[in-house]
């Protein structure tokens, strides 16, 4: 019975507080970006295999070996979203939104797929909210893509956060760099890991993300150059007008000028935002540019900048500051028959109120003075007691668990009392 009683390694039930924490970060999500003119878009969970191999990159750690990939019945390859933009960006191709008023801003909400080793901060499912603008590649845009992304986590309350701005150039500077880097690491390929050996060949740049040890100490003691300094002058003038566009605005950010993504798809500003508490998973979330990913998608040239939060990791955070999400919903009122034949009416009453009101019903009779506990046990402000006198009148006895204030009113004066909250 194993397989049935437990959830697969790496995912999770939500519920409770961790959901209350989903929905405040999805929900400020979803008040910025909209504040920005963009519009909601759920694009599907599984694409065919090929929108993440080829938009997120074949030398990407997530295309190599992250991917929950399998067949369909008829033997295509799907996988399940490891990330939003390449989906994202395979619709806006889709639909012709080239089309439309440009740019084109999106947002998302949604559970993405990796085959990691779970760890703190690091699940198989977890999720994201995310931001795509499609159709210009003007520095307002990233600046704004940015801005945004920042002021949603510090809308949170997050106080403890660093906001890493990079760039990662352009095509032919990330191949003068990646030159470079063959050049210093060949004659060390040695010290270097499996996976950095491989990148060696595929893509040296993968090798200054890599997280082993052995790594690490040796790109330490050789003192690599940063991708900064091999930007080209069109990159370099776009950083400098993102930069200048986030100082107007009055964004925080540090210049990290070795920043590397983990996707391939960026060219140009890249950025990364860390918690100092979270310890060895400490991005909440990063962006960039991707001018190039709507050709490598088969669609025509329509440049974009876009940014995904972890929602688990800006919940840790949120949690490590002491800042708590909005209690979900308690219930306002909790109907109580004080008899079995008063049971259908009291779901009749509940009904009533719907939605305005958040109202549950008991399911038996109970006395009075149970029904009451059983109120509040389930946390109701309102608990309404129906006999048979206000069956007959069309009226609810109702008490504020608060207060103690107690009335026998008729149904809608109920709702305006119980709806305001027992403010009279
Ligand atoms: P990425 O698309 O890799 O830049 O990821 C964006 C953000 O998603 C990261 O900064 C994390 O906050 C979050 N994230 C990525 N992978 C995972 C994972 N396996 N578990 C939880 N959060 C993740």
């Amino acid at each position: 019975m194993a397989f049935v009683t437990r959830a697969v390694k790496g995912t999770h039930d939500l519920f409770g507080k961790p959901l209350a924490y989903h929905r405040a970060i999805v929900d400020a999500a979803r008040r910025w970006t909209e504040a920005a003119g963009a519009a909601e878009i759920a694009t599907p969970i599984f694409e065919f295999t090929e929108v993440f191999e080829r938009g997120v990159g074949p030398t990407s750690d997530i295309v190599q070996k992250e991917m929950f990939t399998f067949s369909d019945r008829a033997g295509r390859s799907l996988t399940l979203r490891p990330e939003g933009t390449a989906g994202v960006v395979r619709a806006y191709n889709e639909h012709g939104m080239k089309v439309w008023p440009q740019p084109v801003r999106l947002w998302y909400a949604g559970p993405m797929f990796r085959a990691e080793r779970p760890q703190k901060g690091r699940q198989r499912q977890f999720h994201q909210v995310g931001y795509e603008v499609l159709g210009s590649d003007q520095a307002e845009l990233d600046a704004e893509a940015v801005a945004l992304s920042y002021h949603i986590l510090a809308s949170l309350g997050l106080r403890k956060m660093r906001l890493l701005l990079g760039s990662v150039g352009d095509p032919a500077d990330r191949e003068r760099y990646n030159a470079y880097l063959r050049e210093l690491l060949a004659p060390h390929a040695a010290r270097l890991s499996e996976d950095s050996r491989r990148r060696l060949v595929t893509n040296p740049m993968r090798i200054l993300d890599s997280k082993n040890s052995g790594d690490r100490a040796l790109l330490a003691e050789l003192d690599v150059r940063p991708m900064l300094a091999f930007l080209g002058s069109e990159a370099k003038a776009h950083f400098e007008a993102v930069r200048a566009r986030l100082d107007a605005l009055g964004v925080p950010y540090e210049v990290d000028p070795s920043i590397v993504r983990g996707l391939d798809y960026y060219v140009r500003t890249s950025w990364e935002i860390h918690h100092d508490e979270l310890g060895a998973q400490s991005a909440l979330g990063g962006g960039g540019r991707y001018d190039g990913l709507s050709e490598l998608l088969g669609g025509p040239p329509a440049p974009g900048v876009g940014w995904a939060l972890g929602i688990e990791r800006v919940a840790l955070a949120m949690e490590a500051e002491g800042l708590s999400p909005a209690p979900l919903p308690a219930l306002d009122l909790y109907v109580v028959p004080l008899e079995p034949a008063l049971v259908p009416r009291a779901l009749e009453v509940a009904s009533r109120f719907w939605p305005d009101l958040r109202v549950q019903y008991a399911l038996k009779a109970r006395k009075p003075g149970k029904g009451l506990q059983e109120a509040e046990k389930k946390g109701a402000r309102f608990a309404g007691l129906l006999g048979p006198d206000e069956a007959t009148a069309g009226t609810l006895t109702v008490k504020d668990l608060e207060t103690g204030e107690q009335h026998t009113l008729p149904l809608e004066e109920v709702r305006e009392w119980v709806g305001k909250g027992g403010r009279a």
